[in-house]
C-alpha cells in the first residue's frame, strides 16, 4: 500500500469506493500513529494505543497489533486507574486470541476481570465478560460461556451491561444477548449443559432472545451493519435447538444474503460455513457441500487459514456423507497438510507474542520497584515522610475506631556540629546509622521515617502512651549508648523526642505540632531526652 502509506494527513483522501478494505485500514492505521506521534495526555494515548492494536489485527498484523497493546497496558498502569487497566488487558487477550495463544489470553481474561472487579467498574467487568465468552463460543466452549453470562446477570455489575442515558453504544448490550442466547441454545442442542444449567438459563435466554427479535425488527437500534448477521446467527441457533428447523433455514439464508451485501469475505465466509452446517445437520447434503465449496473461497480471500480449514473440513464431511470417499479423502489429506503449516505458524507467532507481552512483565516490575522507591528515603533507606503520612492516615482510622496509637518526632541533638568537624559525608553515615540502630529497636508494625534532614518520626502503631514512653526512653538510651568508634573515634550522638498521641477525632496535623513543640521542649531541657505533649 506505498500509494497511501504516502498520503499526508489532511491531504484530500481518495474517494472511499475506490480503497479495498486493507487500504481503508492502512489509512486509519496510519492516521492514529500520527495522533499518537503528538499526544501527551497519557489517558488519551491508551486509548489510541488500543484502537491501533484493533486496527493491526484487522490489517492482520499480530505482532504490531501486540506492541501497541503492550504499550497500552503500561501506560494504563502509569495511570493507576484500575478501569483502564482491566480494559488494557482485555485488548492484549484479545490479540493473543487473534493468534490462538487462548492459555495467555485467558490469563489476561482473569487479570482484567480482577482489577475490574476490584475497582467496582460494572461496566467493565462486563465488558471482559462479554469478550472473554465470546471467545469462548469461538472455541465451542458453550458451558464456560452460558455461565459467565449468568454469573454476570446475577452479580452486581450486570448494571453495567446498559448505559443510561447514552443511545449509542448499544453493543455491549447487544453482545451480550447475541453471546448468550448463542451460547445457551448451542450448549442445550449439544448437551452440553446439564438439566439444572439448562433451567437456570431459562429465563435470561427467553429475555435474550426476545431482545435480538427486536433487533432484528429495528436494525435501527444497533449501531453499525456488523451486528446484523451475528442477531440472526443467534437466532438461528435458538431456532435450531427449539426444532424449528424451517425457521432456522430461513434465518440462515437471511444471514447469507445480508453478508453478500456486506462485502466482507469473512462475514460472508462464515455466514456459508454456518449455514453448511445446519444444511448437512439436517440432512441436505448437496446444499451443505456447496456452501462449505463457497466458504472455503471466500476465507481465501479473506485470507484466514484456519476458517480454510474449518470449511474444507466440512465439505470433506459432505462428501462423505453424500458417498463421495475418495474426493473426501482427497480433501481430508490435504486438511492435515494445511494443519499442520498452520499450528507451526501460529505456534511462532505465540512465541513471538508472548516475547512483546514479556516486556510487560518486567514493566509492572519495574513499576512496583518506582512506587516503592518514591516511598524511601534514598540516603537511609528508611520510609519518607509521605510513607510516613500514609501509615499515619491508617492509624488515624484505626484511633477513630478507639484503637489509639502513638508517635514521635526526634530531632538529633548539635547535628550541625558532626557536619562541621566531621564532614557532610560522616554525617550521611551517621543518619543511616540512627536508622539501623533505632529500627532495630522497633517492632515490625512500627515505622521509623526520614522526616527531613536530621529529623525522623517514629510511629508505634496501636501502642498505649505509657508504653510508647518507655520506648522512646530505650531508644534514647540506646542511641546515647552507641559505640561510634568504628565512624569516628570520639563521636558521640544523641537525639531529642517529642512524644504524642493518635486519638479518636484528632487533627493529625495538631498531633504533629503537639509532637515537634514537646521536641523543642526536649531541647530546651538540656537534649537527650524525651518529653511528652499535653493532653494526650
Ligand atoms: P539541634 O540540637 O538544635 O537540633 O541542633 P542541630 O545542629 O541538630 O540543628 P540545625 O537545624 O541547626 O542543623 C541541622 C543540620 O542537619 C543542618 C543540615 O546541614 C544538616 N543536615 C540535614 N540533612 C542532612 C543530610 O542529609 N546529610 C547531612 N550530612 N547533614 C544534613
Ligand atoms: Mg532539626
Ligand atoms: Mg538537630
Amino acid at each position: 500500500m506505498a500509494d497511501f502509506t504516502s498520503h499526508k494527513p489532511g491531504a484530500a483522501a481518495p474517494a472511499p469506493h475506490e480503497l479495498t478494505d486493507a487500504q481503508v485500514l492502512q489509512l486509519e492505521l496510519q492516521e492514529l500513529q500520527t495522533v499518537i506521534a503528538s499526544e501527551l495526555d497519557p489517558l488519551a494515548l491508551t486509548r489510541l494505543h488500543r484502537d491501533a492494536a484493533y486496527v493491526a489485527m484487522d490489517l492482520g498484523d499480530p505482532t504490531l497489533a501486540m506492541t501497541h497493546a503492550v504499550t497500552g497496558l503500561d501506560l494504563a498502569r502509569s495511570l493507576g486507574d484500575l478501569g483502564v487497566r482491566a480494559r488494557a488487558h482485555v485488548t492484549v487477550a484479545l490479540v493473543m486470541l487473534d493468534v490462538y495463544d487462548d492459555l495467555g489470553a485467558w490469563e489476561h481474561f482473569r487479570e482484567a476481570d480482577a482489577l475490574a472487579s476490584a475497582a467496582g467498574e460494572a461496566r467493565d467487568v462486563a465488558l471482559v465478560a462479554v469478550n472473554a465468552s465470546h471467545y469462548e463460543l469461538e472455541r465451542g466452549r458453550d458451558r464456560e460461556a452460558t455461565l459467565r453470562l449468568l454469573d454476570l446477570l446475577d452479580s452486581p455489575f450486570a448494571r453495567g451491561l446498559a448505559l443510561p442515558g447514552v443511545s449509542a453504544p448499544h453493543t455491549l448490550e447487544a453482545s451480550f444477548h447475541i453471546n448468550l442466547v448463542k451460547a445457551a441454545a448451542r450448549g442445550t442442542r449439544l448437551g452440553l449443559l446439564d438439566a439444572a444449567q439448562v433451567a437456570r438459563a431459562a429465563g435470561p435466554l427467553k429475555a435474550s432472545v426476545a431482545a435480538l427479535r427486536a433487533y432484528r425488527e429495528h436494525p435501527d437500534r444497533l449501531p453499525g451493519l456488523r451486528w446484523r448477521p451475528e442477531v440472526l446467527d443467534s437466532l438461528t441457533e435458538w431456532e435450531w435447538s427449539q426444532g424449528n428447523h424451517a425457521a432456522a433455514n430461513r434465518l440462515a439464508d437471511e444471514r447469507v444474503q445480508l453478508s453478500e451485501e456486506s462485502g466482507s469475505p469473512h462475514v460472508l465466509g462464515r455466514a456459508l460455513l454456518d449455514r453448511s452446517l445446519l444444511r448437512g445437520a439436517l440432512g441436505h447434503d448437496a446444499d451443505a457441500f456447496q456452501d462449505a465449496a463457497r466458504a472455503v473461497d471466500a476465507f481465501q480471500d479473506a485470507g484466514q487459514d484456519l476458517l480454510v480449514t474449518q470449511a474444507m473440513q466440512a465439505q470433506a464431511d459432505a462428501r462423505a456423507r453424500l458417498g463421495e470417499y475418495r474426493e473426501a479423502f482427497g480433501v481430508q489429506r490435504a486438511l492435515t497438510r494445511q494443519l499442520e503449516t498452520l499450528y507451526r505458524a501460529y505456534f511462532q507467532q505465540g512465541a513471538q507474542l508472548r516475547q512483546i507481552e514479556r516486556q510487560v512483565s518486567e514493566a509492572e516490575v519495574r513499576a512496583a520497584a518506582f512506587a516503592e522507591a518514591a516511598l524511601r528515603d534514598p540516603l537511609t533507606g528508611a520510609p519518607n515522610r509521605t510513607a510516613a503520612m500514609q501509615r499515619l492516615e491508617q492509624l488515624q482510622e484505626r484511633a477513630n475506631l478507639g484503637q489509639p496509637s502513638a508517635l514521635a518526632l526526634l530531632d538529633i541533638d548539635h547535628f550541625k556540629r558532626v557536619n562541621d568537624r566531621y564532614g557532610h559525608a560522616t554525617g550521611d553515615a551517621v543518619l543511616s546509622r540512627v536508622v539501623q540502630i533505632l529500627t532495630a529497636e522497633i517492632r515490625e508494625q512500627d515505622c521509623l521515617a526520614r522526616f527531613g534532614g536530621e529529623e525522623f518520626l517514629l510511629i508505634l502503631a496501636g501502642t498505649p502512651f505509657p508504653v510508647a514512653r518507655q520506648v522512646c526512653d530505650r531508644l534514647c538510651r540506646a542511641l546515647a549508648g552507641h559505640d561510634w568508634s568504628d565512624v569516628e573515634p570520639d563521636l558521640h550522638v544523641t537525639a531529642s523526642f517529642g512524644l504524642a498521641s493518635l486519638q479518636a477525632g484528632r487533627d493529625l496535623r495538631l498531633v504533629l505540632k503537639a509532637a515537634d513543640s514537646a521536641m523543642y521542649e526536649a531541647k530546651a531541657a538540656g537534649r537527650n531526652t524525651v518529653r511528652e505533649a499535653p493532653e494526650h
